[in-house]
């Protein structure tokens, strides 16, 4: 079970490392987009739409590295031996809860 736990953490791990590589490659590729348009971008259709795709990318980069973060936690806790308890409620985190989700921070009821 142990065992599990950490094989899944490992998983959700180098899934969200692939995700934050391919939005920081797109990063790379709308800054060179960007990089490429008049001085006046602003006016321009193409750069508004630039533009809210970079905030969506970075928002998206953000929820990723939270994600990274709570996963380190998660991995930590395991590795003392304690129960991931919800940040809400104060009651241990259900085992199957944080086998689909280990950066999981609240018990299913409170995330409900
Ligand atoms: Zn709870």
């Amino acid at each position: 079970m142990e065992h599990a736990r950490a094989e899944r953490i490992a998983e959700r791990r180098r899934d969200v490392l692939a995700q934050l590589a391919d939005i920081e490659r797109d990063l790379v590729e709308l800054r060179h987009l960007r990089e490429g348009l008049s001085d006046d971008d602003e006016h321009d259709p193409d750069g508004v739409s630039l533009s809210s795709e970079w905030s969506r990318l970075e928002g998206l980069k953000r929820a990723q590295l939270d994600a990274l973060v709570a996963i380190d936690e998660a991995a930590a806790r395991l590795e003392r031996g304690e129960d991931a308890l919800c940040s809400v409620c104060g009651r241990p985190i259900g085992l199957e809860r944080l086998e689909a989700r280990p950066q999981a921070t609240t018990c299913i009821d409170c995330a409900r």
